[in-house]
């Protein structure tokens, strides 16, 4: 796909925000063209700034386990950040940061167009919808304008946190139901937890 290889090209050798003259590797995101499912974290972390490719360290490894207790593997999924170049010290993403980044993230959604986003902790969720909290909203499958957008808890926090971890794993086995009710209704303006009557 020409489209996405320029795509990597401008991420590999963007400098829009200065994290671009701080990474080893820009970490554009790595996939299936053609999933239905898109998720997304928050920045690369120090493995991923190393090699380039997202979540490849402990949460990534727990992002595998997840997937694999529903039966779907990377290949299955597409997997990005918000942010394609490692904060110092894995500091939260600024909001500059990620509006600079904004336009990779759009464009690889307009590329996949999934029928679901994935949203793994709480910078990706008030990325897409800013009046929501984690609080409020995970677990829940919501909208983000004609795309149903599910919010879970990101890998990082559930390996903190045997709680989170508990909740974690049961929000994942949310996302089958959700996809094979998504096929089923076909029509993306019903696409609500509380219309698809899900949780
Ligand atoms: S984080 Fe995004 S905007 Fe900043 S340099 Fe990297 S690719 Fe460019």
């Amino acid at each position: 796909m020409i489209e996405y290889k320029n795509l990597v090209e401008k991420i590999n050798n963007c400098t829009n925000c200065c994290l671009g003259y701080k990474r080893t590797k820009a970490v554009p995101g790595e996939g299936s063209f053609s999933s239905d499912i898109f998720l997304t974290g928050e920045a690369p972390g120090y493995y991923e700034d190393q090699s380039g490719k997202p979540f490849v360290g402990r949460a990534g490894q727990l992002l595998d386990k997840l997937l694999e207790s529903i039966n779907l593997s990377r290949k299955d999924v597409y997997i990005t950040n918000l942010l394609k170049c490692r904060p110092p010290n894995n500091r939260d993403p600024l909001p500059d940061e990620i509006n600079a980044c904004g336009d990779y993230l759009k464009e690889q959604l307009e590329m996949i167009s999934p029928k679901l986003i994935v949203t793994l902790g709480r910078y990706p969720l008030t990325r897409f919808l800013p009046n929501r909290t984690l609080a409020n909203s995970r677990g829940r499958l919501m909208k983000y304008k004609n795309i149903p957008l599910f919010s879970v808890y990101h890998p990082a926090a559930g390996l903190r946190n045997g709680n989170i971890m508990a909740i974690l794993k049961n929000d994942f086995t949310k996302i089958p139901e959700i996809m094979e009710r998504l096929n089923v209704a076909k029509n993306k303006d019903i696409q609500t937890d509380s219309q698809l009557n899900l949780f």
